[in-house]
């Protein structure tokens, strides 16, 4: 059946300006790291992109590896915008990555300007786009000069292959070489994207901070920890859930009795509260007005509807922030 987007779709998102630039982003955002593999249910991927944007979930996070296998993802999504989105092109604001393991040899990984210039032009073909509006680093590279990767970034945005340049993975330290060689570039560094959740808060020492007095925008991967933070693992592990059917990026072994104790207490905070702990855990990231959006994974369309909820209760009491403290230990 034809799509249709909603024509209400604007009506109830809030948009964060990134950074010091003049990009807006929806408060959630949408990754396809998960479930838009050509191993996943075609219907199921196409239902989510649907349901996110008829919530006014503009914008689509992508990686050249994402799928299962790598690069099925960026297919998958290209197919369904130029069937179901075809039109809306200028109403979205899809990103991707280059930086972890895509093709074999020395030119295939890390960070040189061989590697991300390529990655990119491979991107752009799997998607049947000219331009991406975010390309970031993935990850930091140790043995490229940083100099060479943000010059990379800064030739990809010049030449229209990118709107803006992001980096990701980079700790406060790198993150802030980054900028600053960005700047001098005359490319601003416009977003970054660390894993930050309620379980791991390694951006609050530091690289936060970093973000805020450079004008750079935040935008949390896994801010759920991939589910562990819902309630979904209180009671064991559900077939239909990311440790039963994928089990590589998040296995048993990380559902430990002293996480299950944590995320209990809480569950009996996010009650009080009136919230479920999986609408707790991404109203507590976007309490931070550094925070920009939230970049969300979803499995099932009603997960999306179910997050949106978050944005109903963005604000902590004192109190609740001590109790969360207390608990996160
Ligand atoms: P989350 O922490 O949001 O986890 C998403 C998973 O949690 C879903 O697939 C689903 O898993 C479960 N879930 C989601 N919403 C709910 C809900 N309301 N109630 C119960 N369960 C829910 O994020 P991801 O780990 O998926 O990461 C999000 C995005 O971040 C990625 O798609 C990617 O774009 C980006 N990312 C970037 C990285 C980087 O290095 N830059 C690394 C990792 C991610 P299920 O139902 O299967 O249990």
């Amino acid at each position: 059946m034809e799509y249709q987007p909603s024509s209400t779709r604007y009506e109830n998102m809030p948009y964060r300006r990134s950074g010091n630039s003049g990009l807006k982003l929806p408060a959630l955002s949408l990754g396809l790291w998960h479930n838009f593999g050509f191993v996943n249910d075609f219907e199921n991927s196409r239902a989510i992109l649907h349901t996110a944007f008829d919530n006014g979930i503009t914008h689509f996070d992508l990686a050249n590896n994402y799928g299962p296998p790598p690069g099925s993802a960026e297919e998958v999504f290209g197919k369904i915008l130029h069937t179901d989105f075809n039109g809306y092109r200028d109403e979205l604001i899809i990103s991707s990555k280059a930086g972890y393991t895509m093709w074999d040899g020395p030119y295939g990984d890390w960070g040189s300007k061989k590697y991300l210039v390529s990655s990119l032009d491979q991107s752009l073909k799997r998607m049947k786009l000219d331009y991406v509006d975010i390309f970031y680093h993935h990850r930091p590279d140790p043995e490229t000069p940083l100099e060479e990767t943000m010059a990379a970034l800064d030739l990809i945005v010049r030449q229209g292959k990118a709107l803006y340049a992001g980096i990701s993975n980079y700790n406060a330290a790198d993150a802030k070489k980054a900028i600053t060689i960005l700047k001098e570039l005359g490319t601003p560094c416009v977003i970054h994207q660390p894993k930050y959740s309620m379980l791991v808060r390694d951006a609050e020492t530091g690289l936060l901070d970093i973000l805020g007095t450079n004008g750079v925008s935040c935008i949390p991967f896994s801010p759920l920890a991939q589910g562990l933070l819902t309630d979904k693992y209180l009671n064991g592990i559900p077939p239909d859930s990311r440790v039963a059917t994928s089990g590589v990026s998040l296995n048993e072994n990380d559902i430990t009795p002293d996480k299950i104790e944590k995320i209990k207490a809480l569950n009996n905070i996010a009650q009080q509260r009136g919230q479920k702990l999986a609408h707790m855990a991404l109203s507590w990231l976007l309490k931070d007005d550094r925070v920009t959006s939230v970049l969300i994974g979803a499995s099932k369309p009603e997960q999306v509807l179910d997050s949106l909820q978050s944005l109903n209760n963005i604000t902590f009491s004192e109190e609740e922030l001590t109790a969360i403290n207390t608990i996160l230990g």
